[in-house]
């Protein structure tokens, strides 16, 4: 007898697998463009950048309090000084402090070229001008020095770094105000299925409204992306070539939802096959099995599976990495953390499995997760409810309560712990 089982694990293959592949097929952008520093966030560098200026500029205190040179300090004895003016930010101390001197000096304010220490004004006796500093004083202390943040010279951001908002902060310290991006990646999505209904419209019994093109305007939310909304196209080999063909012309990747299986009304493999190249894959993973990857002309195309819960998925595990890609950033590999789970799980071997949980945190720091309820690839109340997936590796047959998983975060929905 034929295990159409085992057949089918056979002909499975892996995340690992699918990610090569992606690799090995997509090349990130090339052309580029010059923005301003303010409108850079989430953008992908396309050359280094380096300083040309040390930070700090100066040498300048890290405190408020009084500026003076360490060989002033009398070893076990208070030492007095004479304050001779002020230091304050953008505004330095003009003169020289000669030896019992010292100034007032400000958190960022320049040093006296002859002072090489900082007292925090808490720590000081102020009589009139004489200015006492403690027995214990150490001196050579509560200083920036020039460039030890970054020297001129200095490499600020690399190439391909997507930008942050500290790195916004870091290239403004360096005085750096455009950089030169990678150009979007151009992106367009449409959903099929007859039984698609937009919203707004009267829900009609055995339609459904369609929530992928809402869970994809929200997943592709990133400023790397120029995305075009193509719609809903019918379950139609025309229709959908021609939406696919005409896409296909001014985007880098087109992504469908839904008709990708193997059902008499799933035309996305019709179509590709006809016009473009592409890969059938049946990814190891639950949900989201069926999953084409294709090329047409020079566009990427993703045809994911059509319940919602499989797009989040596969959007995150396979699609995400592919952007990463085409927008010029290294691809990241989701971080893995071990939990508690407090919950009864249900699986049978064959598929790794990505179920919805439920990550929180107790008093110890201890890391708990509970399922999410429902697991169906179509439960969307579940998924939104869930901070994280519960990744149950191939060969788990189930879990019970007290049993640790692996678990992974939600990216870009959800990236908090609830902490009890
Ligand atoms: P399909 O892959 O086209 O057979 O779709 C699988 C399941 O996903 C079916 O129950 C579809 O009704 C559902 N589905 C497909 N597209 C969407 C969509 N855009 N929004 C919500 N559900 C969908
Ligand atoms: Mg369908």
């Amino acid at each position: 007898m034929i295990d159409v089982c085992a057949q089918e694990k056979n002909q499975m293959s892996s995340i690992t697998k699918a990610l090569a592949g992606i690799a090995a097929a997509i090349e990130s952008v090339t052309e580029t463009e010059i923005v301003s520093l303010k409108l850079a966030l989430g953008r992908v560098l396309a050359e280094p950048l380096y300083s040309t200026i040390n930070s700090p500029f100066d040498r300048n205190s890290a405190m408020d309090g009084y500026a003076f040179s360490s060989t002033d300090l009398i070893p076990e004895q208070e030492t007095s000084l004479t304050q001779v003016g002020c230091s304050w930010a953008g505004q330095p101390f003009q003169g020289r402090l000669q030896a019992g001197q010292c100034v007032r000096i400000y958190t960022g304010a320049v040093l006296p070229a002859e002072a090489d220490s900082v007292i925090m004004q808490e720590q000081v006796q102020i009589n009139g001008s004489i200015i006492s500093l403690p027995t214990q004083t150490k001196g050579q202390e509560h200083i920036r020095e020039i460039g030890e943040d970054i020297k001129q010279g200095d490499l600020v951001c690399s190439a391909n770094k997507k930008i942050t908002a500290i790195d916004l902060g870091l290239l403004a310290s360096t005085g750096i105000d455009s950089v030169v991006v990678k150009r979007k990646v151009k992106i367009a999505f449409f959903s099929t299925g007859n039984e698609l209904t937009a919203l707004g419209q009267t829900l009609e019994s055995g339609k459904i409204y369609d929530s992928n093109r809402y869970l994809l305007t929200g997943l592709l939310n990133d400023p790397c992306y120029q995305v075009t909304d193509l719609g809903v196209i019918a379950d139609d080999p025309q229709q959908l070539e021609d939406c696919i063909v005409a896409a296909a012309k001014n985007h880098d990747l087109i992504i469908s939802t839904g008709g990708a299986s193997v059902g008499d009304a799933d035309f996305i493999k019709e179509v590709l096959v006809r016009c473009g190249k592409v890969d059938f894959w049946k990814i190891a993973i639950k949900p989201g099995k069926p999953l084409a990857f294709g090329k047409i002309n020079d566009c990427h195309f993703f045809g994911l599976p059509g319940n919602p819960v499989a797009v989040i998925v596969t959007f995150q595990h396979i699609v995400t990495p592919a952007l990463e890609q085409l927008s010029g950033i290294p691809m990241s590999q989701p971080l893995h953390f071990v939990a508690k789970c407090s919950s009864v799980l249900k699986k049978s071997p064959g598929r790794q499995e990505y179920q919805r949980g439920i990550l929180s945190q107790d008093t110890n720091g201890e890391l708990l997760v509970s399922s999410s309820g429902q697991q169906g690839s179509n439960i969307l109340s579940a998924a939104s409810a869930a901070n994280c997936y519960i990744v149950l590796p191939i060969e788990c047959d189930g879990i019970q309560p007290g049993e640790t998983v692996r678990i992974e975060l939600i990216n870009n929905i959800v990236n908090s712990v609830i902490s009890h």
